[in-house]
């Protein structure tokens, strides 16, 4: 493994009744970086993601978080470790407010909670938190909002916020801008630049204005295999990645 990784994978694979969705994936993302994932639908970038994360088992090949193998371990034990993905907003609670839902992920055994459940002034910390938190991606006017009541946009920042609950070393983004006009893309741009500050980002984007925005390397995968690795500039002129673009 290459020593100054903080996450990385080496020959990760992944099989759907014999159809090899990952194949044989070498990975190494280096410590507060933003790292991007992209290439054409069917690529494996998801599979690639629920592997990283826990929530699929692989088939073959080893994954390592700070040195340390964590292949096969359950997505509890993977985010407890610091490996926190951005939750859909499909898992949100109607009727619960912003700071609700960001005190419930503090609360949780992978949170904050974990470590401070004894002291007497919990609850006073979970709220404090929650308001960094929220405050740190614009929520902090929503606190009290119900998450039915957000706007998109808002809907996914507070997922930001509950992933950010965990303290992971590493976060995981799944499309962070999907479905977000402009303006939303741009305030999550500037949020994630926010939030990337001694963290380290693995995103899987479509936008490639947002990848070249953000992302220090881009690995570009092609039906389950890492095409080209590199710095934006140098992935977007490659002749390999216009053509798997392109479908030629
Ligand atoms: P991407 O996120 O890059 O669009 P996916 O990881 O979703 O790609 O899918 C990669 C390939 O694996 C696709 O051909 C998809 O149909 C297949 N695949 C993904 N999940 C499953 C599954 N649960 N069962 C069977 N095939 C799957």
């Amino acid at each position: 493994m290459a020593g100054q990784a903080i996450l990385s994978a080496r020959g990760l694979t992944r099989d759907f009744r014999g159809f090899r969705a990952v194949d044989g994936v070498d990975l190494d993302v280096a410590p507060e970086t933003v790292h991007a994932l992209v290439g054409p639908n069917g690529a494996g970038k998801t599979t690639l993601f629920n592997l990283l994360t826990g929530f699929l088992p692989a088939s073959g090949g080893r994954i390592e978080l700070d040195g340390r193998d964590i292949t096969g371990l359950p997505p509890e034990r993977v985010a407890r470790l610091g490996v926190a993905r951005s939750f859909q907003i499909t898992s949100l609670f109607p009727q619960l407010s912003a700071r609700e839902h960001v005190q419930l992920a503090l609360q949780s055994p992978s949170g904050l909670g974990w470590r401070f459940w004894r002291s007497a002034t919990l609850m006073r910390r979970y709220r404090d938190r929650a308001d960094e938190l929220l405050a740190m991606v614009d929520l902090a006017e929503l606190a009290e909002a119900p998450a039915e009541a957000l706007a998109y946009g808002r809907k996914r920042a507070l997922e930001l916020a509950i992933a950010l609950a965990l303290d992971p070393k590493v976060l995981l983004l799944d499309e962070p801008t999907a479905g977000m006009g402009l303006e939303d893309v741009d305030r999550t741009v500037g949020l994630i630049a926010a939030v990337r500050k001694g963290r380290t980002v693995v995103m899987v984007e479509h936008n490639m204005s947002v990848v070249g925005r953000l992302a220090d390397t881009v690995t570009v995968l092609q039906a389950g295999k890492v095409l080209v690795e590199g710095p934006y500039e140098q992935v977007r002129a490659d002749e390999r990645v216009i053509t798997a673009y392109l479908g030629a």
